[in-house]
């Protein structure tokens, strides 16, 4: 007979090991009087078998509002902010009796991609301290990785949840725009934006998104959608699906990860899969960056403009209110925040905003009809979030001291979910050196259910629980 555990152990034995990861640097505030309360409350309720969310316990970034409780966005210039609102999100897990551990570190605002640029500092890397967690998610990721949480809620307007899912190993999801309420989420690009969840199991993502998915009046770009039953209708049945490879040859991969990708792929085609390997656009493909950074950073520098310490936000003294603003403004935000707030603030004046944003909106409804066009061959497609694994933080800070003419534009390539509003998902794939690599499966908007079918498939045939961290038998 299996253990029976109640929700208060549970809760007690999830703040011990969140005690033992504090290294990690993953929490902003814990909920911990909270939790524990709610838990009591739980242990009181009769089991409901059929909910499966009944006393789980999950962590937030705390970009998502919960009410009376520190919500900072990992910002100095909203240290002090207690929402008197809780997010949608949070009141549906609420309703569903899980229970919300912490607030998890953000790169400031939802703006970084390293997990470097939280106010409470860097985040690490579960496998490996001295490695990056990637971001904007980073605290969600870390914590989930470190197997303290089976679940945890991120942001993704970027890359945010899929890429640092891939640098710790875990399960990143973000779902087609619009499918998860984003009231109470604060706002970093509105037209890109979405809410997502870090988990160990594919099976665990569509039990969160049966909790999640629902039309939010409080959210004008909620949709109503006739997707549901996300657990119920996973399927890993792949027989005749058409899945493209995204510029397969391009790549700078090493053996290893090749022969772990080739593996992975010739697994789809023995269960009946059709797989195709094509480029995406050349000259769209080198766009992906300039249209995101001026696209979402025109959107922050319009969104956070109540941020002035006035309004909102932690309030600098000065002689009158522009020089407050100024005040509050120059030392509530980080290097990074006020670098995208200057191009933003470029890309949107008089003189630009042509040649910048507007050129920016258009280049993105070209990606838009090349992912429509793709979508109408193939049901789904495969990128590398990454082909390398986590980097050092040294190298990181050391590389943001030189401005480099090198990019690698394949990196970029989570960028189209986002610009189309599509569902993506970064499954682990392989370690290498005893850190994680993912792979990435996106689908036409709305085809939620089509990611995780794959993403179950292929899970079951990676195995990589077996290889999970910590374990001595890799
Ligand atoms: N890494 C991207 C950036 O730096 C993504 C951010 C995000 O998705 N919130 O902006």
């Amino acid at each position: 007979m299996s253990e029976i555990i109640t929700p208060i152990q549970l809760v007690t034995s999830v703040y011990k090991r969140l005690e033992e990861w504090k290294h990690l640097n993953g929490v902003v505030t814990s909920l911990a009087p909270k939790a524990i309360k709610h838990a009591k409350l739980i242990s009181q309720t009769p089991m409901d078998n059929s909910n499966l969310l009944m006393g789980i316990p999950f962590v937030m970034k705390d970009n998502i509002a919960t009410i009376d409780s520190l919500t900072t966005g990992s910002s100095k210039i909203l240290a002090n902010f207690t929402p008197n609102y809780d997010s949608t999100v949070n009141k549906y897990l609420t309703k569903a009796s899980a229970i919300n551990i912490a607030k998890t570190a953000l790169d400031e605002l939802g703006m970084g991609g390293d997990g470097l640029y939280a106010a409470t500092g860097h985040v690490l890397n579960p496998w490996n301290p001295k490695h990056i967690t990637g971001g904007s998610s980073s605290g969600s990721a870390a914590l989930v990785a470190a197997g303290i949480v089976p679940f945890a809620l991120g942001t993704d307007t970027g890359d945010s949840i899929r890429k640092p899912a891939a640098y710790c190993g875990i399960i990143g999801f973000k779902p087609t725009y619009g499918l998860i309420s984003r009231n109470g989420v604060f706002p970093y690009a509105p037209s890109l934006d979405t809410v997502g969840v870090f988990t160990n199991h594919v099976e665990d993502v569509a039990i969160v998104l049966d909790n999640l998915v629902h039309h939010d009046s409080e959210d004008f770009t909620s949709v109503h959608s006739t997707q549901k039953d996300y657990v119920k209708n996973l399927n890993t049945n792949i027989q005749d699906k058409n899945i493209a490879i995204l510029n397969y040859d391009s790549y700078q991969w090493t053996p290893d990860i090749k022969q772990a990708f080739d593996d992975a792929v010739n697994s789809l085609v023995t269960d009946g899969a059709k797989i195709h390997k094509i480029n995406f656009d050349e000259q769209l493909l080198q766009a992906l960056l300039p249209v995101y950074m001026i696209i979402s950073f025109a959107e922050a520098t319009s969104c956070h403009a109540n941020l002035t310490g006035i309004n909102f936000g932690e309030r600098i003294a000065g002689n009158d209110y522009s020089q407050v603003m100024t005040n509050s403004r120059t030392a509530g935000f980080g290097d990074m925040v006020k670098r995208r707030y200057i191009i933003g603030a470029y890309a949107l004046s008089a003189n630009y905003q042509e040649e910048l944003f507007n050129k920016a909106k258009k280049v993105r409804r070209l990606v838009v009809e090349a992912l429509t066009q793709i979508f109408k061959k193939y049901d789904a497609f495969i990128v590398m979030p990454t082909v390398t694994s986590a980097p050092t933080i040294k190298d990181v800070l050391e590389q943001k001291k030189v401005i480099s003419s090198k990019h690698d534009y394949l990196e970029d390539l989570l960028l189209l979910s986002n610009l189309n509003g599509g569902p993506s998902i970064t499954i682990p794939l392989t370690t290498v050196n005893n850190l994680p690599i993912g792979i990435n499966i996106n689908a036409t908007p709305f085809n939620d259910q089509t990611v995780l079918d794959i993403a179950q498939f292929l899970s079951n045939y990676i195995n990589f629980n077996n290889k999970m961290l910590g374990d001595e038998n890799e």
